[in-house]
């Protein structure tokens, strides 16, 4: 049996147009890039987790569902500032239940997701378009600090570049790809201009095309800072002055160049400036499938788009205090859930060195560095292929999908079941709250004081 328009849970474009084919106990799968294929091999792998397990004698053991949400349960009870660092890779569902989890302990809640894109957001305002959109309109794409060529593979297929669209009716021929970065990547080549600026120089070269706009010229300096000479600034605000639809599509390489989210804040400015000549918006490749929910979610239930501090009863936002690297840099936290990322691998050294010492809750599909250090690790389900739910897109456009596959647990049929049933064991009350945590360190007396758990 073929299952058709399945969502791949793999990136933001969250491609809804896969088909699938179980053969042989092996999922074959259609429409589907490299990275989008190795997600759907992970549900079979052989690494996967396949039942909860708990660190004791320095290594991971298994322990039966009820005992991991114990103990999992009463570390977060028992802590005094729990954070729940909520991934990207499952479903708003999930995340709003871990948002509540968050809530009813007075915990920090925060993501993995690129909160300087949401803080530009927050300050400029943003001039936004669907994919649908933009395959339809835009005849001039603007690839700023990014690579979709190979990040995002379908972007360019399916919306950007190549697919033809109502009034671009001949496809690529129809459109006009300007690429900025400081690499030579495919999607520099693959485009019309490569302005090749200098690396950290991204915040000067729109503050010099805002100069321009303005009808001045930029000081000569700008050359030899952004390594592009002002005649090809001219050139590239020629070509955005006089299309019908342009669109910026912004990556990490700007939003994490300094300046951060001041460069997308003064990038949508420019966007809002550029709409006095011309139809032009702007938007985020998304590297990760849901990195778009946990903003939404957190905004819509709270009113603040990520590091949500519960501390007093109420929700509290303030980046740089109440998120993730700065907890963990202070040591202002003192156990710690992590549900569908890999933390260990996007923080500094100092701190994966804290959050090593202090009690982790994982819930992941398969062995990563944050499992490594964890002391409880509870076995996730797949998104889109085995549980239903919610994705934001990369243009903030909601997608629900339907699975087609069933989990392959008995005691969760999902990662939010699995939080609900956490939320649940937390409500119950903290019975031996103090004790398992301060014992747990002691890893050789764990399963004696852990009967009935193991
Ligand atoms: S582009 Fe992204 S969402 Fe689409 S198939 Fe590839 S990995 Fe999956």
């Amino acid at each position: 049996m073929i299952h058709k328009n399945i969502v791949c849970p793999v990136c933001g474009a969250a491609c809804d147009d896969i088909q699938v084919e179980i053969k042989g106990g092996k999922i074959e799968a259609k429409n589907v890039c490299k990275m989008g294929i190795s997600r759907f091999n992970e549900v079979t792998s052989p690494q996967r987790f396949k039942q909860p397990l708990l660190k004791f004698g320095g290594k991971l053991r298994p322990v039966s569902w009820d005992g991991a949400l114990q103990i999992a349960a009463d570390i977060l009870s028992s802590a005094k500032r729990p954070l729940i660092s909520i991934g990207s890779e499952t479903s708003c569902e999930a995340h709003e239940v871990g948002l509540m989890i968050g809530e009813y302990l007075g915990a920090i809640v925060d993501t993995t997701g690129n909160g300087a894109t949401v803080m530009g957001t927050q300050e400029a305002g943003k001039v936004g378009a669907t994919e649908g959109q933009k395959k339809n309109r835009a005849d001039l794409l603007v690839y700023w600090g990014t690579n979709p060529l190979e990040s995002m593979p379908r972007q360019m297929s399916r919306y950007g570049v190549f697919p033809r669209g109502y009034w671009t009716k001949r496809g690529r021929f129809d459109r006009t790809i300007i690429t900025v970065d400081p690499r030579k990547t495919l999607t520099a080549k693959a485009s019309d201009l490569h302005v090749q600026l200098k690396p950290d120089s991204d915040y000067e070269l729109i503050s010099a095309l805002l100069t321009l706009l303005h009808g001045k010229t930029p000081h000569h300096s700008v050359e030899e800072i952004t390594g592009v000479p002002i005649s090809v600034m001219e050139e590239m605000l020629g070509i955005m002055k006089n299309c019908n639809f342009g669109t910026i599509s912004v990556g990490v390489g700007l939003s994490s160049s300094p300046g951060k989210y001041r460069n997308i804040e003064i990038a949508m400015n420019f966007v809002k400036e550029l709409n006095n000549y011309s139809k032009f918006t702007i938007g985020v490749i998304r590297s990760r499938c849901n990195a778009a929910g946990f903003s939404q979610v957190a905004s819509y239930m709270y009113g603040y788009p990520f590091g949500l501090d519960f501390m007093r009863g109420y929700p509290r936002y303030n980046p740089g205090e109440f998120t993730t690297v700065d907890l963990l840099r202070e040591k202002d936290v003192d156990a710690a859930f992590v549900m569908c990322s890999d933390l260990l691998s996007q923080i500094p050294p100092d701190c994966a060195a804290y959050l090593s010492e202090i009690p982790l809750i994982c819930l992941d599909t398969i062995p990563c560095p944050t499992t490594s250090i964890s002391d409880i690790v509870l076995p996730g389900v797949v998104d889109s292929i085995e549980c239903e739910g919610t994705f934001y897109r990369l243009d903030d456009v909601p997608i629900y999908f339907e699975p087609f596959l069933d989990s392959p647990f008995k005691f969760t049929q999902s990662n939010e079941d699995t939080l609900k049933q956490l939320f649940e064991k937390i409500k119950e009350g903290k019975t031996q709250t103090g004790f398992l945590q301060s014992a747990f360190k002691q890893e050789e007396s764990m399963p004696a004081i852990l009967p009935g758990v193991l």
